[in-house]
């Protein structure tokens, strides 16, 4: 699915009414960076568009029920990525006579249809996390054996500084403190 237009003719040429719109969008998956989060049932849709007289108001929302692979330990979990839609269209002729200034921050609706799955995908994917986790304290996989050290746990010595057995003997014995010994006795 590249597109998914609402026809807007209904309101676009009546200031003050508006449109409320409510369907699911089959998108299968979306893709945020490096991850992936498979949709597990289509992702549901809700806006109001209402003309506010020289534009459209679009607000609503999307929410998204996904299943995707936690970046700690792999396993994958269920998850909902619920976003907000809220964005205006300027509609009304330019007129040359004003300052272009002012409309130029806002899109332009062309003709009588949006496409609508911009704006569902800017939602879901600035609520989206960058680093999905199963569950906040998620331990992860050993980094040497591979073990899920949320089910299991192993005797792997791991090169964290605090793991690391040697790590509070360095700096013990520094070349001055060996001198100041030598001297000493
Ligand atoms: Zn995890
Ligand atoms: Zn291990």
């Amino acid at each position: 699915m590249n597109y998914h237009m609402i026809d807007l003719t209904p309101i676009v040429d009546r200031a003050g009414e508006s449109l409320t719109v409510a369907e699911p969008l089959d998108l299968g998956e979306i893709a945020v960076g490096d991850v992936t989060f498979a949709l597990r049932e289509p992702v549901s849709f809700e806006a109001m568009f209402t003309n506010t007289g020289d534009g459209i108001l679009v607000s609503g929302s999307a929410t998204a029920e996904v299943r995707v692979p936690c970046s700690r330990c792999a396993e994958s979990f269920d998850s909902t990525i619920a976003g907000e839609i809220s964005t205006y269209l300027a509609t009304g002729v330019r007129d040359s006579e004003e300052s272009p200034s002012d409309e130029e921050e806002y899109e332009r609706l062309e003709g009588h249809e949006l496409d609508v799955l911009p704006l569902i995908l800017g939602a879901i994917t600035i609520e989206a996390p960058f680093a999905p986790l199963c569950r906040p304290d998620c331990q992860g996989l050993c980094s040497v054996c591979g073990t899920d050290l949320n089910t299991g746990s192993c005797d792997c010595v791991h090169d964290e500084e605090d793991d690391n057995p040697f790590s509070s003997l360095k700096g013990m014995f520094t070349d001055e403190e060996a001198a100041e010994t030598d001297s000493g006795d």
